[in-house]
């Protein structure tokens, strides 16, 4: 039997809202609006969808290396839970392998595939550094991440600016004092 497509109900829901915002969703300018939104919100939620298992099959290989590899400002985009807004910044991510290395570009896509959610900052960091410990099972994981939250910016009386940052630390990086020193050093480092 064909599978049939559900039909997606959220460009309805989105006229809707434009109502309930006091505009008059049939205008010219609006009348593409609801499919529009439907599709940046998918895209954007699209980490819902995304095994992280996948990124990693095939790009974690054995090799005899244990100095530190980081990766840093990786640029993501999110939203958060509360409110649906963006926030959005760095993030920089760094590991000390114990026999076994993933290949560089998986990185970048391990933080979009969280980062194309509802998201906590704060959850999103540990995520990001769970995941790789846990494809990669290296000695450590660092994850430092600096953002922007248009809540905070766009709302309110208290239009505070500035950057949130939280980091997770797992294995050496949470253990060794030298460790984190390091990372920490090389994510500054301009
Ligand atoms: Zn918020």
């Amino acid at each position: 039997m064909a599978k049939v497509k559900p039909v997606d109900a959220m460009p309805a829901l989105v006229e809707r809202l434009l109502a309930e915002l006091g505009e008059d969703p049939s205008r010219e300018g609006l009348r593409s609006t609801p499919a529009r939104v439907t599709r940046a919100l998918r895209e954007l939620t699209d980490g819902y969808d995304t095994d992280v298992a996948e990124i990693f099959a095939g790009a974690v290989f054995d090799q005899d290396y244990d100095e530190m590899v980081l990766v840093r400002d990786i640029p993501f985009y999110s939203l958060c839970e509360h409110h649906m807004l963006p926030f959005f910044g760095a993030c920089h991510v760094g590991y000390l392998p114990k026999g076994r290395v993933v290949g560089l570009s998986k990185i970048p896509r391990l933080v979009e595939a969280f980062a194309h959610r509802l998201q906590l900052q704060e959850r999103m960091t540990k995520e990001v550094a769970e995941a790789l410990s846990d494809a990669v099972e290296p000695r450590g994981v660092g994850v430092v991440v600096e953002a922007r939250h248009l809540c905070m910016e766009m709302r309110g009386v208290q239009k505070t600016g500035g950057q949130l940052i939280t980091s997770c630390m797992l294995g050496t990086f949470r253990r060794d004092a030298r460790t984190r020193a390091e990372f920490l050093e090389l994510v500054r480092r301009a």
